[in-house]
């Protein structure tokens, strides 16, 4: 249950003072009459709440694909640096965070979400989700580096990495899927063969891919269907349910 004014902001319907304007104006009818009492509470999963005589659908949570820029930070503070979650601020969508991290000179796919079990889901060391990198490399690899890649590198941890897959794009840049989330995984896998990465861009995780029209530092919240491809994926039993969450129904 929530206050009719917040449940109208969490869809962006405006600022707290603008939707309470607007109920009162009688702009907003819950299960078919006139509602003037921003205070008024609402069950999301059950009152049909019309604004301006449209129906309103609740989402319980949101999710982003941000096309991250070099220079920001996969943070939701940072002292110095700007953060990805700034980027979204117009939003307005409270408790964004972004889903692992991309690191500061890196550049791409970034999901931000406020949904604590999709993000665990996508993260979680046992579900093995796939992250494809497109990375631009100092020299060529030759085909016993792409082997070490493909079977897994020491990469000064307590054990190597899993079986990466390897498939070339120009003579000095290659396409890597890793399904680890290890910190500068990538650049560590591509230092244990000698070489270095002048480049490093996600292009896809968790079966999405970077939608090719957004533009560094530009964002769109994903459609339905790319959340289920998503939960599919972070939890490998179909779509996940969530109490209350209309989103999955
Ligand atoms: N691997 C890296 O080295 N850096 C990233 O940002 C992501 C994967």
């Amino acid at each position: 249950m929530l206050r009719l004014d917040k449940y109208l902001c969490e869809l962006q319907k405006g600022t707290r003072s603008q939707v309470r304007e607007q109920i009162k104006n009688g702009l907003v009818t819950v299960n078919g009459s006139r509602e003037t009492r921003p205070e008024r509470k609402i069950d999301e999963n059950k009152d049909l709440v019309c604004f301006r005589g449209a129906p309103c659908v609740y989402e319980k949570h949101v999710c982003y694909m941000l096309n991250k820029p070099a220079g920001v930070v996969s943070a939701t503070r940072d002292n110095t640096c700007e953060t990805v979650t700034e980027l979204l601020k117009a939003e307005g969508r409270a408790g964004l965070f972004p889903v692992g991290r991309l690191d500061k000179d890196a550049e791409g796919l970034l999901f931000l979400t406020d949904d604590g079990v999709l993000a665990h889901g996508l993260l979680s060391p046992v579900r093995h989700v796939e992250k494809v990198y497109y990375v631009e490399l100092d020299r060529p690899l030759s085909p016993a580096d792409v082997s070490r890649l493909e079977e897994g590198v020491d990469i000064g941890d307590d054990k190597p990495t899993r079986p990466a897959a390897v498939k070339p794009a120009a003579e000095k840049s290659i396409y890597l899927t890793v399904t680890e989330g290890r910190y500068h995984q990538v650049k560590r896998m591509l230092k244990a063969t000698g070489n270095r990465v002048t480049y490093l861009k996600r292009v896809a995780m968790g079966g999405l891919r970077l939608d090719e029209t957004l533009k560094s530092g530009e964002y769109r919240k994903l459609t339905r269907e790319e959340v289920t491809i998503l939960r599919t994926h972070a939890w490998g039993d179909g779509p996940h349910t969530q109490k209350g969450d209309r989103t999955k129904e």
